[in-house]
């Protein structure tokens, strides 16, 4: 992106935020989830970051949420109540760490205290000589709403603190000195505890219970369920919502004066935090000190676990750096603090960009768009891919190229796109048509009646192709081991490939797009995938699926090119490859023995066809070569000592110990022959388990029969 096009990007951002904002925080109006709005905000943080002068001081990185209601008398914070920056991944919290290292210029090996981070309303708590005297929520930031009345009612909050026994102080760390200060203040001077209002989840299922008994409307969820309890002027409501409330800061001030410099009494963050539950308020026990980010990570790990058996919603953690002098040294950049990050769960929308569609052939015939989006972490994954279900959905979405979108994925259900925020438009953006011809077959396309769906129609498309690429993927062919029809019927149907070559390509995020794919599997996949990108040639041959040409014929072949190789070496290109084919000429394949004319033309026409060459070279362009190892090994051989020349062997049922294909190999290193079918000619029947029909034919015509220990001893 270049500058010009970010400072577009970033002013439509910053509209597009503002209006959900306002609606959201000032109106409590739900018009985007907050999970999309937190990608939007992060997007516009991530560019705000990489071009610092197009930073304005109207940018919501830059303020609060929300204002302050009219209905509310407003109370002035003595010191702002920040809004957090957010980090979703390990590598936005090490990228955090950097910052402030490059700010500081020098490594910061510090502390962390990790938090959960509550899902409620900020409420600033005033007490004076131990008694409340104020409520407030956190407004625009520096100017609240008083709302007293209402969180007198929260039975959590104390009305009057205790005061902390001094050996509990000496206990937490405090010296002798910063002990007397803070019973001093408890007692004669102002202490402001921060925390959060919440309703818990017991309290939100109880509470919908009765509203729906009593046809009102349900609260929909804890966060709403506590802003609309605290941000009305009945206190008897706030009484019968049963909120709680939890403590994350404690401020000291003198009865006249500011707010005591951070880490002059109190000097750690872990030690506050344990002050608040002497006070009389609740406290987080699932709080924790971390060493280092690598503590933090695993904090972080084991509350999302923990997050479903919590009796509150949690969104994610808060890190704080725990030495509190440095929150002075670090300060504030925009409104949001250097030295304390959220560190949010993923959440299960995020909003990306589509880059392309494509069209996908399904088993009917019918023509399925995905949208290939820039990739995006959503529901614990990062994904590239949404299914679209059809044209008409494109429609109804009103989607083009290049539209920004929110994406949704939770569990293993597939993403989907939820909407398009059109606002965010440049006018670049293209419109999607329906294709013209089949993406797989090139043949014509056609939209049914009334149908949602266009059709492919040649009526074999789905079923060729499928075949086509299982017969690739198979074991005498690419030895693709793991991936099976079902498997590479639900790519191609899911529209992560089109033919063989597209195997190659597949992505770990690609495959996490799809239904019912873990982790796990995707990355077996892609390691399975990337060790497999050497074919041997003549296996390669054979998984072209050239009409005629099976194993056999593909060794004979890959014998004649090796010979026909300029520079003697071990490997090969696929460019190479086709090259060698294409200056066969018929005749010459012709003259081949044991390839009749019929083979010959299936061979000499399928090196002539463009649609053909357009999947070899695809095979190159995604990292595919060819190794000459084994036909050098098969044709080494026959210089050699012949144990089995000009015997012939004819293979049925199943081997023990090596499949049909190491067997057959094996005979012909040793200068024998396999073929498909018994006949008075055939010196040896190789006899597996549940042998077929040639087994009773070998029976029959009198042949020698051997068992596969038999077969073991001779070609040893
Ligand atoms: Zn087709």
């Amino acid at each position: 992106m270049t500058k010009s096009e970010a400072k577009i990007r970033i002013e439509k951002l910053k509209t597009e935020i503002d209006f959900h904002r306002y609606n959201y925080h000032v109106l409590d109006r739900e018009t985007i989830s907050e999970a999309a709005l937190d990608s939007l905000k992060n997007e516009l943080f991530l560019l705000e970051n990489d071009y610092p002068d197009l930073i304005t001081a109207d940018s919501p990185t830059q303020r609060v949420a929300g204002e302050p209601l009219e209905k509310f008398k407003k109370v002035a914070h003595s010191q702002p109540m920040i809004s957090l920056f957010d980090a979703f991944s390990e590598a936005d919290m090490r990228a955090w760490e950097e910052r402030n290292e490059n700010f500081l210029g020098r490594p910061l090996k510090q502390e962390y205290y990790g938090e959960l981070k509550l899902d409620g309303l900020a409420i600033n708590l005033r007490y004076e000589k131990t008694l409340l005297v104020s409520g407030a929520t956190r407004g625009d930031g520096k100017i609240g709403e008083e709302v007293t009345n209402n969180i007198r009612t929260i039975n959590s909050i104390p009305l009057k603190l205790k005061i902390p026994a001094e050996k509990d102080l000496e206990a937490l760390g405090f010296t002798e000195q910063a002990i007397t200060e803070i019973l001093r203040l408890i007692k004669e001077g102002v202490i402001e505890i921060r925390g959060e209002a919440i309703m818990n989840k017991k309290v939100l299922a109880e509470l919908n219970k009765k509203y729906v008994q009593e046809g009102r409307p349900e609260l929909a969820n804890t966060r709403n369920g506590v802003a609309g309890s605290i941000r009305q002027l009945d206190p008897r409501i706030t009484a019968e919502r049963k909120l709680d409330f939890y403590a994350y800061d404690v401020l000291l001030r003198e009865e006249s004066g500011q707010i005591l410099e951070r880490g002059e009494i109190i000097t750690r963050r872990d030690q506050a935090d344990q002050l608040a539950g002497l006070l009389g308020l609740k406290i987080l026990k699932q709080n924790k000190l971390c060493r280092d980010l690598n503590e933090v990570f695993s904090f972080y790990t084991a509350v999302e676990k923990k997050r479903e058996t919590l009796p509150f919603e949690i969104d994610g953690t808060v890190i704080k750096i725990n030495d509190l002098k440095m929150w002075n040294v670090l300060g504030i950049v925009g409104k949001a603090p250097r030295y304390m990050m959220a560190y949010k769960f993923s959440a299960e929308q995020a909003t990306t960009k589509v880059k392309e569609i494509i069209w996908q052939v399904g088993r009917t015939g019918a023509l399925t768009p995905t949208a290939v989006l820039e990739s995006v972490k959503v529901g614990g994954a990062i994904i590239s891919r949404s299914t679209l279900h059809n044209f008409d959905e494109i429609k109804r979405l009103d989607l083009r190229l290049g539209d920004t979108v929110i994406i949704e994925r939770s569990g293993d259900v597939i993403p989907k796109v939820v909407t398009v925020l059109k606002n965010l438009r440049t006018g670049q953006e293209k419109k999607v048509f329906p294709p013209k011809k089949c993406p797989m077959c090139e043949g014509a396309v056609e939209k049914v009646g009334e149908e949602v769906a266009y059709r492919c129609l040649n009526k074999k498309c789905y079923a060729i192709n499928l075949r086509q690429i299982t017969h690739f993927a198979s074991k005498g062919a690419a030895n693709l081991e793991g991936l099976g029809p079902k498997l590479i019927e639900q790519f191609l149907t899911e529209g992560i490939i089109k033919d063989a070559a597209d195997l190659y390509s597949i992505e770990k995020s690609e495959l996490l797009s799809l239904e019912r794919f873990a982790e796990k599997k995707a990355d077996n996949v892609v390691t399975m995938m990337a060790a497999r990108k050497v074919l041997e040639l003549d296996q390669f041959i054979y998984g072209l699926g050239i009409r005629h040409v099976g194993e056999e014929t593909a060794q004979l072949l890959a014998k004649i090119v090796a010979a026909k190789k300029a520079k003697k070496t071990t490997n090969m290109a696929i460019d190479e490859l086709i090259t060698i084919f294409s200056s066969f000429d018929l005749a010459e394949l012709e003259s081949l023995e044991d390839i009749g004319p019929i083979v010959s033309a299936s061979i000499y026409d399928f090196w002539r066809n463009e649609h053909n060459l357009k999947l070899l070279r695809k095979f190159e362009k995604n990292g595919v070569s060819l190794s000459l190892q084994k036909v050098n090994n098969l044709s080494g051989a026959s210089g050699q000592e012949m144990k089995l020349a000009n015997k012939s062997f004819v293979l049925t049922g199943t081997l023990a110990s090596l499949t049909r294909g190491e067997a057959k190999d094996k005979i012909k290193a040793l200068g024998g022959k396999v073929k498909e079918n018994v006949s008075a000619d055939t010196d040896y029947l190789v006899l597996g388990a549940e042998p077929g029909s040639k087994y009773e034919k070998a029976k029959k015509l009198g042949l020698k029969i051997l068992t596969e220990k038999e077969f073991l001893e001779i070609i040893k």
